[in-house]
């Protein structure tokens, strides 16, 4: 072959396999495995406009050294029953978090639903609950995607795209994540562009 190219396309290929992946490019391909499988179980015209509008999030736990990946999913619900175990499962009212000023965390139950059943909250409370809370570390990938619903000419729905999908958390997850971090867990949101930041605008939250 001549100027040995193969050598230098194999050499090239290596190079790029050996190039350690980092934690970010790990979550992003659950997030992507996560949400196809996802999008599989909801094979029904109504779970199929329903996903439309979900978040679905990748994420590692790490606690004195040792590191699980768990998936969540803001629908849970509407997966059969037998698929939901593997999901972060969150709480249904009430906090494991820490009290802050004495009181307790309440999730917010207006605007998108109720605010527990979000990925993020879904995450960090399966984290305070296991006792993997304080000193630990939570990396998040967020895939927030909203729906938008097509309509025909007298207004009957008759399907829904879904629109860019966020990297970001809704403002009640924001003040969850900024809580978490107040209670000493260490959040950590991988970006679109593979950055990985903080929890943003905790100081709109009280904190
Ligand atoms: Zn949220």
């Amino acid at each position: 072959m001549p100027g040995g190219g193969l050598g230098k396309t194999v050499a090239k290929a290596k190079e790029a396999n050996n190039k350690k992946k980092t934690e970010c490019d790990e979550l992003e391909e659950d997030v992507d495995d996560e949400d196809e499988k996802i999008r599989k179980m909801r094979t029904t015209k109504k779970g199929a406009i329903a996903h439309k509008a979900t978040t679905v999030t990748a994420s590692k736990l790490t606690c004195k050294g040792v590191s699980t990946k768990k998936p969540a999913y803001s629908s849970l619900s509407r997966l059969p029953k037998a698929e939901r175990k593997r999901y972060a499962q969150g709480v249904k009212k009430g906090s494991k978090m820490c009290k802050k000023n004495g009181k307790p965390f309440r999730h917010a139950t207006h605007g998108f639903s109720s605010g527990c059943a979000h990925t993020e909250a879904r995450l960090v409370e399966d984290a305070f609950g296991s006792g993997k809370g304080e000193g630990c570390k939570l990396s998040m990938r967020i895939r927030w995607k909203q729906r938008k619903l097509i309509k025909d000419s007298k207004g009957k729905v008759t399907g829904a795209i879904s629109g860019p999908p966020k990297d970001f958390a809704c403002e009640n997850c924001e003040r969850v994540l900024c809580h978490a971090k107040y209670c000493g867990l260490k959040i950590f949101l991988c970006k679109d562009d593979g950055s990985k930041s903080g929890p943003p605008n905790c100081e709109n939250h009280g904190y």
